[in-house]
């Protein structure tokens, strides 16, 4: 006996009666078939209904074989009437995600004449395109897909006979002449779709496209419908909320407000750098006279280090070694000389002040986890 697939005749049925046929214990779980469902099995890019059949978890439905599974945490009585029940606010958000990919999908093909290529449906629904689309072009869509959820218009489902099916016109159109499930948007959209949609535009509430990139010679977006869509503005908007007060700038003039300032920082940083190279480079003239004495200066990257001790040993004798960090995190150095062969200095440190790293008897740099005493003590040893 075929199950009756009740969410192909009403995709908002969730409470329903059914009679257990068959209930077989399937490793951890039991595998559970009714006369009749309201769970939609997985497919069609949407995932499976979850539930309860009488007392029993629903946590998974397929497909297998023409039957219809559901895989349940506990078993129920053969030949017994179960109350069932699906997560009907799980199944509406995925309706309203899937129902509002149909529409921007129908919208993108009538308009560019791109084919959907690849759809993904997780937390948010993700959709490539096998053509670009500009940042105008997206909007446009975005638009007018808000405008056909405003124009509340039917959405249909239906198994043509095969002649009506031949001479259709729809997306997806497949090979199959018959059990073909059409999903018509009245005015947007018809595409063959085994999944159960909402009844009409104005269920899917809210059409936000939160990303379009590139992919593939085409174009991938993710949309989000409904619920979803709602949920992510209202984080958003509690995001852009908090930044607008600490800029001291209107919600809708925060990127440009915090652009200017974000430039006003690269500025601020690079005056910062040539400032702490030059605090450094007095620090090194001061020390002209005495030879292998260490220089220590916060916040110094690596390159700075070794642009700073190349250019000390041009004027200086000995180790002209630079440090950068603190005691207890530990400091990255850079050492140059033309004078001592660094090679052994490196090795010392090593074995000495907890160092790593390496280089040539000319330039040596790495990273030390000592104090800077101890650096000192090490540099006053130093021979030539
Ligand atoms: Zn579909």
């Amino acid at each position: 006996m075929i199950t009756e697939k009740l969410y192909d005749m009403d995709s908002h049925l969730s409470d329903f009666e059914a009679t257990v046929l068959k209930c077989e214990r399937n490793g951890g779980n039991y595998a559970i078939v009714l006369d009749r469902t309201a769970f939609f099995p997985e497919g069609g890019g949407q995932r499976a209904d979850t539930g309860v059949i009488g007392r029993a978890a629903v946590t998974d439905v397929q497909l297998n074989c023409g039957e219809i599974v559901h895989y349940a945490d506990s078993p129920v009585e053969i030949g017994s009437v179960c109350l069932c029940s699906v997560d009907r606010e799980l199944r509406f958000r995925r309706m309203q995600n899937h129902s509002g990919e149909h529409l921007v999908s129908g919208i993108v093909h009538n308009i560019y004449g791109f084919d959907n290529v690849g759809f993904h449906m997780g937390d948010d629904v993700t959709v490539d395109f096998s053509g670009e689309l500009t940042d105008e072009d997206v909007a446009k869509v975005e638009r007018l897909a808000n405008e056909a959820v405003y124009k509340n218009v039917k959405i249909t489902a239906e198994y043509p006979d095969e002649e009506t099916l031949k001479n259709l016109d729809y997306r997806s159109k497949l090979e199959l002449t018959e059990n073909v499930r059409i999903v018509t948007i009245e005015g947007y959209d018809r595409c063959a779709c085994c999944a159960p949609h909402v009844s009409c535009t104005g269920e899917i509430g809210f059409i936000k496209i939160i990303e379009h990139s590139r992919h593939r010679g085409g174009t991938r977006i993710r949309i989000l419908s409904g619920l979803d869509a709602y949920n992510d503005s209202v984080i958003k908007y509690d995001n852009l909320r908090k930044i607008a007060v600490r800029l001291c700038a209107k919600q809708n003039e925060a990127a440009q407000v915090f652009e200017g300032l974000f430039n006003e920082n690269s500025r601020l940083r690079q005056e910062l750098a040539r400032a702490k190279k030059e605090i450094v480079r007095l620090k090194n003239d001061s020390l002209s006279g005495d030879k292998n004495v260490p220089v220590f200066e916060n916040e110094l990257s690596v390159p700075e280090l070794r642009e700073l001790a190349l250019d000390s040993a041009k004027t200086r004798e000995g180790c002209c070694a630079f440090f950068s960090g603190g005691d207890g995190r530990g400091y990255t150095f850079a050492v140059a000389s033309r004078t001592v062969p660094l090679g052994e200095v490196i090795k010392r440190m090593r074995s000495e002040l907890n160092a790593r790293g390496g280089g040539s008897d000319e330039l040596i740099q790495g990273s030390a986890n000592t104090t800077e005493a101890a650096i000192r003590d090490f540099f006053s040893e130093v021979k030539e």
